[in-house]
């Protein structure tokens, strides 16, 4: 059997009558992923809570769909009956197309996949992260085919057709990701409910510009592209495309991608194709790419007929004396000539937090909303918005390389902060995400020196430093010396600050460092390198108060410590981060607050069962009504901050139910131990904006 075929085989599989398509047992679909058992022996699907039924009557026995290699479905193949994929059971979809004709569209918007040939048209296979359900794709009264979603089953080999017909494995490629936007185009073009697609560009991580080739020369001579963002798209210059849109083009990357062909590489590999010296198809991931004689026609062809030049390296590159000089920056000023000189105080992008072409510090723990804070600071900065409405900034473009976390967290993160602050999506708030740059790579600080060149950022942003280093020892000051060097030279150069973000040496609670920036990780030649650190600290990844220490300020004298207090829009879309008016003052209320709940739930709240003290926020919110202040607005604040006060302390805890709290039985001491708040990873907000 085809190879490919194996990966829907991990999934569930129904018993359909021999040369027939109809599944032979009750409750095929029955997928447990979907439905729970519960007392009685009957299934409830875990969404809707409704039970699942044969014929009206609740069904109450074994789900009939297995794994492909269950004896009982090897003894029915044995006795020639058919097989079907039980749709979503392994996160594998079908889109059955009944026209032959159209397999080359569908192919151009899906991706080739694994195929397999049917009576009447393909089985394509797609895989989604998403649940998917039953797609009839319909336009103006012509029948194309269907999305075949849960609950449905789709026959695979060794099965036959009523007609006789061989269920038959047409393509054996690896299975493609069904995406949204895949999904929205197949919707839009072969549905009646016409719906915007929303142009994608690829996954660039899966490639890399090995040849480091500029793209741009290329592009001049391929005008039929359209510009999205700062990439290009439009139909592939050699095979073309049915949607117009298959092939993109990432200048500042150098690198194409083509979507028919799941297809990509540097500027060679275009050319290669372009020139007919390889097909689309040979880039692909299992691909026979571009080497030996034909990488060296390649280049031959890309100096002499697109104008590039390639170094060769030379023997007689003994520098002289004036450019050792030169590369040393030596340059000798009297104490007349530094008096007379101009030189400016430095400019703040952010008043006392971020100075103009320096090298900034934010170091936390995990969970301590760094990325948060980070993404706050550049968005303010895009609409001259104070920062947590006190720090005055300045408007300028902002790059995030955010290497710690992938793209979806990191859009997640960005619309919590944009909505929490009431802000348009702004233009000059780029992000570079998992691009793998490492400053320890020459030819990495090279790319990254040719972005600044190109976007004039006043602000970098590098998340996390230990993830921009290849083979140095964070521990090494001499090493991390030599990283630093390169930075400081591209801000110096190009008056761009970066702003690093580092992690703080995890603590140990017998031992507990004083001074902030003892804690922070690595060699001292991270602290000394630096122009301002700023450490920030929370209790407990749902903890609403963030802890804001400046312990360096090479410019000034540095902040006092502050407090922020994150809390969550009025409709959880977004986070909002404030300066606590007076910080005792603001954790006195809410702690106050705290206790009177807590005391009222424990003492004096009425419980239809107290062995189980189950209550919700508006029962809280109806008691204490405008009772720790007479603004209601406020008034909510506190109640939310209370309540989250409350779970930190493990007083309260969230029931699965959405807005329904569970009071915790008061532990004696013994029980009591500090939570650890370090083995959370990624900063996510996730508890705080689940509240309500
Ligand atoms: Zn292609």
């Amino acid at each position: 059997m085809a190879r490919r075929i194996n990966q829907l085989l991990r999934g569930r599989v129904v018993l359909i009558e021999k040369n027939k398509k109809n599944p032979i047992e009750e409750a095929w679909p029955l997928n447990e992923e979907l439905y729970e058992r519960i007392e009685g022996g009957s299934w409830k699907n875990k969404k809707t809570g409704e039970f699942y039924r044969v014929k009206g009557e609740i069904y109450r026995r074994e789900p009939a769909n297995y794994s492909f290699d269950d004896p009982k479905v090897q003894e029915h193949l044995a006795n020639g009956g058919n097989i079907g994929y039980l749709c979503g059971s392994n996160k594998i979809y079908v889109i059955d197309l009944d026209r032959i004709e159209l397999l080359r569209e569908f192919e151009e918007i899906l991706g080739e996949t694994l195929t397999i040939e049917t009576k009447k048209g393909y089985h394509l296979y797609g895989e989604s992260d998403e649940e998917l359900y039953r797609i009839i794709l319909e336009k103006n009264k012509v029948h194309f085919g269907e999305l075949q979603g849960i609950g449905q089953q789709c026959l695979i080999p060794p099965s036959i057709h009523p007609s006789g017909k061989e269920y038959k494995v047409f393509k054996d490629l690896p299975i493609v990701k069904l995406t949204k936007d895949k999904l929205e185009l197949i919707k839009k073009k072969f549905t009646d409910k016409p719906r915007t697609f929303t142009i994608q560009s690829p996954d660039w991580t899966q490639y890399k510009n090995f040849s480091g080739l500029d793209m741009n020369v290329l592009i001049f001579r391929l005008p039929q592209l359209k510009k999205y963002g700062n990439e290009l798209y439009g139909p592939h210059p050699v095979h073309g495309s049915t949607t117009g849109m298959n092939f993109f083009v990432n200048p500042l990357k150098g690198l194409f991608h083509c979507f028919r062909h799941d297809s990509g590489g540097d500027a060679l590999a275009l050319i290669s194709i372009l020139e007919g010296i390889r097909n689309c198809e040979d880039f692909r991931k299992d691909g026979i790419k571009l080497r030996g004689e034909d990488f060296k026609k390649v280049i031959k062809i890309a100096e002499e007929k697109y104008g590039f030049s390639f170094p060769r390296k030379t023997q007689n590159s003994q520098p002289n004396n004036k450019s050792v000089l030169s590369q040393l920056n030596i340059r000798i000023i009297s104490v007349k000539e530094l008096m007379e000189m101009d030189i400016p105080l430095p400019r703040w992008i952010i008043k006392d937090i971020i100075p103009e072409g320096s090298i900034v510090l934010l170091a936390g723990k995990s969970a301590s909303m760094k990325s948060f804070l980070s993404t706050l600071m550049a968005v303010c900065c895009m609409y001259d918005k104070n920062f947590l409405g006190k720090f005055e900034t300045n408007r300028g473009t902002w790059i995030y390389f955010d290497e710690d976390n992938p793209l979806r967290l990191t859009k997640d993160r960005t619309l919590k902060v944009l909505r929490g602050s009431g802000v348009e999506v702004p233009e000059n708030f780029k992000y570079i995400s998992q691009s793998g740059l490492k400053l320890d790579i020459d030819d990495h600080v090279e790319i990254l020196e040719q972005i600044i060149r190109e976007y004039k950022p006043s602000v970098i942003i590098l998340d996390s430093l230990i993830k921009f280093l290849a083979t140095t020892n964070e521990n090494d000051s001499g090493e991390m010396d030599n990283i630093f060097n390169k930075i400081r030279r591209l801000a110096e150069t190009y008056n761009t600050t970066f702003l690093i973000i580092h992690h703080l040496r995890k603590s140990s609670s017998d031992k507990r460092p004083t001074d902030s920036d003892e804690m922070i990780r690595g060699s001292t030649a991270i602290v000394n390198s630096c122009d301002v650190i700023n450490v920030i600290s929370r209790k407990s990844k749902s903890y609403p108060y963030i802890n804001f220490k400046q312990v360096k300020n090479r410019y000034d004298r540095e902040l006092d410590p502050f407090i922020i207090l994150v809390n969550q829009t009025s409709d959880n879309s977004g986070l909002t981060f404030e300066l606590t008016a007076s910080v005792a003052e603001e954790q006195d209320a809410v702690s106050q607050a705290a206790d009177e709940i807590y005391e009222w739930l424990v003492r004096e709240k009425e419980w239809d069962d107290s062995s189980n003290r189950i209550f919700k926020t508006i029962e809280v919110r109806k008691r204490f009504n405008r009772h720790f202040n007479e603004k209601d607005e406020r008034n909510r604040k506190i109640i939310h901050s209370a309540m989250i006060s409350l779970m930190a302390d493990d007083r309260i805890e969230q029931c699965p139910t959405k807005g329904y709290y569970k009071v915790i039985e008061l532990l004696t001491d013994v029980d009591m131990q500090e939570g650890s708040e370090d083995n959370q990873e990624d900063e996510t907000a996730e508890n705080i904006s689940e509240q309500n």
